[in-house]
């Protein structure tokens, strides 16, 4: 009998990175460092539920982005999972994706930043996710952890003490892409904010600088 492929520790992260920065990407791989994770993959989000995807920068630049952040990183893989699927995309469903098509025995888990911890409750079908994978948190600079007990009406109290457990101590990165746009849109330097491959492909195709309404 042959062996199948190894199992992995895989670190799913999603988000709309419109754009990926290196807050996502310093906290990001500090948790799968600290977890002893293989992998981080960033799916950017096609139609997030809790955005308003007419006011996000087309997937195609999003992914695109992504990629020229991570692409001589061989820690890190963006994966087309949502951004090739009409939203909305739940984590439910993109955990499940995952749990098919790695190989038996992978530990998945998700990454979400503690301002996304307090909305997890209105996530889609929240328990399934939570017993789907282990949900990780990084803390984020202005972010207070929240009373847990709100989790309760959606979470059992083993999935709290879960979460709980896993809310990890990675760098204080006060980056955020809302404040990104702005600077582009003010004609402000993002340098050193993200990648350069990602400054210079904001530059070249001019994302940032046209009318949004929401920021
Ligand atoms: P925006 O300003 O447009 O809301 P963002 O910077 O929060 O964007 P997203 O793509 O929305 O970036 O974030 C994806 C995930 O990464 C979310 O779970 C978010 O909480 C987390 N995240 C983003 N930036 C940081 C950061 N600097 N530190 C910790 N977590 C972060």
């Amino acid at each position: 009998m042959s062996d199948g492929p190894a199992a992995r520790g895989v670190l799913l992260f999603g988000g709309s990175f419109d754009p990926i920065h290196h807050g996502h990407l310093i906290v990001s791989r500090a948790a799968a460092e600290e977890l002893g994770l293989d992998q981080v993959v960033l799916i950017p989000a096609a139609n997030p539920p809790h955005k308003d995807a007419a006011l996000l920068t087309p997937a195609e630049h999003r992914l695109a982005m992504c990629r020229l952040a991570v692409d001589d990183d061989p820690q890190f893989e963006v994966s087309a999972w949502e951004t090739a699927r009409a939203g909305p995309n739940y984590s439910l469903h993109t955990v499940r994706h995952f749990q098919e098509t790695l190989p038996a025995g992978s530990r998945i888990h998700w990454l979400l930043g503690m301002d996304s911890l307090l909305e997890l409750a209105s996530w889609h079908r929240p328990a399934e996710l939570a017993s789907a994978c282990t949900l990780v948190t990084a803390v984020r600079p202005g972010c207070e952890a929240p009373d847990l007990e709100r989790l309760r009406e959606a979470l059992s109290p083993k999935q709290i003490g879960v979460i709980e457990e896993h809310i990890l101590e990675t760098p204080l990165i006060d980056i955020r892409a809302t404040a990104i746009r702005a600077r582009v849109r003010g004609g402000r330097s993002i340098r050193h904010l993200v990648p350069e491959r990602v400054r210079g492909y904001i530059a070249e195709h001019r994302l940032f600088v046209g009318k949004r309404t929401a920021d």
